[in-house]
């Protein structure tokens, strides 16, 4: 009924906002290198439990650490040390690609039981190791036995992460940006500030940073004023339900830039450096940064059909309006009025 119009598009325009909100982006922040340094690791602690830590499996603290992360309720990763391409200082049972697959096994199983709790690995350096795909399946091998998920550090452009994984079944994410290459609080909130960037474009993000003052400043005072439209997740929760191959649903949010943007705009990840080793790390192509899967918006609500043609302004609101009036969900409520 027409009587009706302004207040179907109200509720609409309501929903709409409740929408958005559904599909807030996810930001994932881990902070690797836990394990020696007890201050700082304990200030870190501090800060909400999505954020993940990621310990060093022969770290002085490491296990102390594992077990006060898990009574919070927080992710843990095992920060497995792994051979870079540079000439630096080795932590002990580094991984190195001339090493056996029982040898890598064996080291695996002991860093395991040095960091309780972990529910997946990342790389500690690792430029060699996770360049090298005879090694990394190796690595991914023993993973799928102890049901741990991989976060690849990105310390080098050709890594096989994801390629060994996907023989052997490891899910996957991968580190979009690193937040302190340069000790500052201004570079880490700087970085900060374009990971939240790339959660919004992406649907979301994972950041790395390490244990030091700088970062810790940043953190404490970022944290309590992260946007409205971020929500700040432990890493684990955005591994995807689904098979690799198969796409997201496309988010409101995603539809919506994808109608003011033409295809192929050229834009790509933020290079980004490691700050554990003097490799560059080359810009990924940008298909190939979507190893992390947004799972979509849990209530059903945020998913429509794209339209044939790119929509703009009343068109596009109504368009909107007309999905959320064919969602199955929101039908009860609708009819009320
Ligand atoms: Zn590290």
């Amino acid at each position: 009924m027409l009587k009706y119009l302004p207040f179907r598009l109200l509720i609409g325009c309501s929903l709409l906002m409740v929408c958005l909100q559904v599909s807030a982006a996810k930001l994932a922040i881990v902070i690797d290198d836990f394990g020696y340094r007890v201050k700082e690791d304990n200030q870190i602690l501090a800060l909400p439990a999505a954020v993940t830590i990621a310990i060093l499996p022969s770290s002085p603290h490491g296990r102390e650490v594992a077990e006060k992360a898990h009574q919070q309720g927080r992710d843990i990763l095992i920060h497995m040390p792994m051979k870079p391409l540079s000439n630096q200082p080795l932590e002990k049972d580094t991984l190195s690609p001339s090493m056996s697959a029982e040898d890598i096994d064996q080291l695996i199983k002991n860093a395991i039981k040095r960091v309780p709790y972990a529910k997946g690995m990342n790389n500690h350096m690792g430029s060699e190791m996770t360049s090298s795909l005879p090694g990394m399946r190796n690595v991914m091998h023993s993973l799928s036995q102890s049901n741990l998920f991989f976060l690849d550090s990105v310390t080098i452009g050709n890594t096989q992460v994801k390629n060994a994984a996907k023989e052997y079944g490891v899910p996957t994410l991968r580190r979009h940006i690193f937040i302190d290459n340069h000790q500052s609080e201004e570079e880490t909130r700087s970085q900060l500030n374009k990971a939240v960037a790339y959660a919004r474009k992406h649907g979301s993000a994972v950041a790395i940073g390490h244990p030091h003052p700088s970062t810790v400043r940043a953190l404490q005072k970022y944290l309590p004023q992260l946007p409205a439209d971020i929500e700040l997740v432990a890493v684990s929760s955005l591994l995807s339900p689904q098979p690799a191959d198969k796409q997201p649903a496309k988010s409101l949010r995603m539809l919506s830039e994808e109608a003011k943007q033409p295809q192929n705009s050229g834009s790509s990840t933020p290079p980004s450096v490691t700050p554990e080793e003097e490799v560059q790390v080359q810009p990924e192509p940008e298909q190939e940064v979507t190893t992390v899967e947004a799972p979509p918006a849990e209530l059903g609500l945020c998913e429509f059909e794209t339209p044939k043609n790119k929509l703009q302004g009343i068109d596009f609101i109504m368009f909107v309006v007309e999905g959320i009036y064919h969602d199955k969900a929101l039908q009860p409520l609708l009819l009320k009025d």
